[in-house]
């Protein structure tokens, strides 16, 4: 489980706090979609929960962040890192390697993982991500899509109990997103993993998240089930956050009290709404 009480954090060269008395607390196994507009503390967040908040950014850190029964602010990065692990927005500064299965092998030969375990995990981790083809490859002649699940699988074959993504598919094509999307979804569901992923598509979010978690201005304004999330659409926006145009649609049928049911995530949710509104 992870647990964010009373967390505030300030910046040393920043005068406003970029978190600001945060509450949250989410469940093993949970898949979490982090949104907001530019600026509200979203990577900070992620920062958080793999300790780089306080370990490497100074600054006046209140409150405290427990993963796993581990206080981040008491345990050292080394040993955080082997239960959250981290794909950071810039993967091209995270990767190390220009094979493929370096890549993979590079944490698993650095972490103290038994020599023996080794071939399987890599092999674990390729299939994972769905790239064991792509293994000999060299990693700068591999697209954005397949590079971005390069670097899931490095991290994914440390098998951690947290896996933390700072928008993964920020430069990546809708079908691409999908499947980084899908492949998460999958891994995190086999192995009970707590995923928590930042990203500005709340629609491809609302479809695999079971919370999302909305930040405005360095707080939380919503963090509950997407269709939940999803019935503010009209909020959303005022703090800079899309919803599904379609979202938007069938939440003014529920203002005008012609359609009761939830809100819709997709098109699909929202032609059923309207059929049952015309039925
Ligand atoms: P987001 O990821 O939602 O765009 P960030 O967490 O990066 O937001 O930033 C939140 C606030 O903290 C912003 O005001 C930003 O300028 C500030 N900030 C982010 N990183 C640093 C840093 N390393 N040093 C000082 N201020 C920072
Ligand atoms: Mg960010």
């Amino acid at each position: 489980m992870i647990k964010i009480e009373n967390l505030t954090f300030r910046y040393r060269e920043s005068e406003e706090p970029a978190l600001h008395d945060i509450n949250l607390t989410i469940p093993d196994g949970t898949f979490v979609g982090v949104t907001g507009a530019a600026g509200s503390g979203k990577s900070t967040l992620t920062y958080a929960l793999n300790g780089i908040i306080p370990h490497c950014y100074p600054g006046d850190f209140y409150g405290s962040v427990t993963v796993e029964g581990k206080d981040t602010c008491e345990v050292n990065l080394t040993d955080l890192s082997c239960v959250v692990g981290s794909v950071c927005q810039d993967i091209d500064s995270q990767m190390v390697a220009s094979i493929v299965e370096d890549e993979v092998l590079y944490g698993l030969e650095n972490f103290g993982v038994p020599h023996d375990e080794i071939p399987a995990r890599v092999d674990q981790a390729l299939a994972d991500m769905g790239i064991a083809d792509l293994r000999d490859r060299m990693i700068a002649s591999l697209s954005g899509g397949q590079k971005q699940k390069v670097a899931i699988a490095a991290i994914l074959a440390m098998n951690p109990k947290v896996l933390v993504l700072d928008e993964p598919t920020a430069e990546l094509d809708p079908a691409s997103s999908l499947s980084v999307f899908r492949l998460l979804e999958r891994y995190a569901r086999q192995h009970g993993t707590t995923v928590v992923v930042v990203e500005q598509k709340i629609a491809l979010m609302a479809q695999f998240a079971d919370m999302l978690v909305i930040m405005e201005h360095g707080g939380i304004r919503y963090a509950a089930a997407p269709a939940e999330v999803l019935a503010h659409s009209d909020d959303l926006l005022r703090i800079g956050v899309n919803c599904p145009r379609v979202t938007t649609l069938v939440n003014r049928l529920r203002a005008d009290g012609v359609y009761a049911g939830p809100a819709c995530r997709n098109v699909e949710e929202a032609r059923d709404a309207v059929l049952e509104v015309l039925a």
